[in-house]
């Protein structure tokens, strides 16, 4: 057997695995890489039309962003996610599998769990052919949102694991309270902030952070973000009840005419594209505060801004540093480890033998 780094490994984007047995081949993965003049995978045609299936881990641009794509170069196997993952998918793909509905082609297994990055984000520990591989997907142990299923006392010949924070030295509530440093300026001054966020993922954690510190604080948020909030308080799945409890106690309004004195915006719309958030960010943030949570790619509104010297950029915990990646050497029995997702840890080779 024998396993490709497609994409992800060396750098942050276009995260892809192939796997290839002697009966077998699937992706783990197939994510775009943004702002790249190639940004999909390094994958050949004869590789493509030899997949059966794609595994999601979750449904981000930089893991689902190549799908179309790989329909495009061939590709006629099943993706296979969780339903939550498949639904937020921007193009669904022509065969689709629920994970909760799969059962695994002959000779091999599939055990998986939640990672706590986001809705539908999955980790998948699968056995074939006498071999067994783990990949953490985007992991954190640390949400205030999203359940994470830990990864412990798992066996693997090769592990990919999450180390999109690389050298950072902060814990995950050392990095909480940088954020809410940050946030203190705008929110404990009263004043107002606006908080680019994804569609899926860290915008309700930071509201839980933010209702947790300053429980009189105003909210607001578009359309998706709302849905989203409603969506996560009947969910079962992803959150506990302690969590819904906490979000039960938030209340969001629709973005109101002009900026308040006071409050925090949300907007699904991480990377300011669209010109309409990107105005609306200027208008607050030069009332009060921008907080820029995710990296930042060229070209877009947030980089506009931030280069305008609007935006500050605070890391929060939704992935693991290389510290938490080695936690889960030691909590685990991997024989040979690739972190992926970080420019920090580029890869020599391309094919792994397993
Ligand atoms: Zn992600
Ligand atoms: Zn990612």
């Amino acid at each position: 057997m024998r396993i490709k780094l497609a994409g992800g490994v060396g750098e942050h984007g276009r995260n892809c695995f192939l796997v290839q047995g002697e009966r077998l081949s699937f992706l783990v993965d197939c994510g775009k890489m943004a702002g790249a003049e190639q940004p999909n995978p390094y994958l050949e045609p004869e590789e493509i039309r030899s997949l059966s299936h794609v595994f999601l881990t979750h449904s981000h641009a930089d893991h689902t962003g190549a799908l179309p794509w790989l329909e495009e170069q061939g590709f006629d196997g099943i993706v296979a996610a969780t339903p939550e993952t498949l639904s937020q998918l921007k193009q669904m793909p022509q065969r689709t599998i629920s994970l909760n509905e799969f059962s695994p082609p002959d000779g091999m297994t599939l055990k998986w769990g939640r990672s706590g990055h986001c809705t539908g984000s999955v980790w998948y520990h699968f056995h074939l052919e006498g071999r067994s591989l783990l990949f953490s997907g985007d992991y954190t142990e640390h949400s205030l949102a999203y359940v994470a299923d830990p990864i412990r006392d798992l066996h693997a010949d090769l592990a990919v694991l999450d180390s999109a924070y690389g050298p950072e030295t902060r814990s995950g509530p050392e990095m909480r309270q940088g954020f809410l440093s940050e946030a203190a300026k705008s929110c404990g001054q009263g004043k107002p902030l606006v908080l680019p966020v994804p569609k899926y993922g860290r915008g309700l954690e930071l509201a839980l952070l933010l209702h947790q510190t300053w429980p009189g604080l105003s909210f607001y948020g578009d359309a998706h973000f709302i849905r989203q909030l409603d969506w996560l308080r009947g969910d079962q799945a992803w959150t506990t009840a302690d969590i819904r409890d906490q979000l039960s106690d938030l209340t969001v309004e629709p973005i109101p005419e002009s900026v308040p004195e006071t409050g925090v915006l949300f907007l699904s719309d991480p990377q300011l594209r669209d010109p309409r958030d990107e105005g609306l960010a200027r208008r607050w943030a030069q009332f009060g505060g921008l907080i820029l949570t995710g990296s930042v790619e060229m070209g877009t509104g947030s980089f506009r801004l931030q280069r305008k010297g609007y935006g500050t950029f605070c890391r929060i915990p939704v992935h693991c540093t290389d510290q938490e990646m080695l936690a889960l050497e030691r909590q685990n029995i991997f024989r040979q480890v690739i972190p992926y997702h970080s420019a920090e840890h580029p890869q020599q080779a391309v094919w792994i033998g397993l």
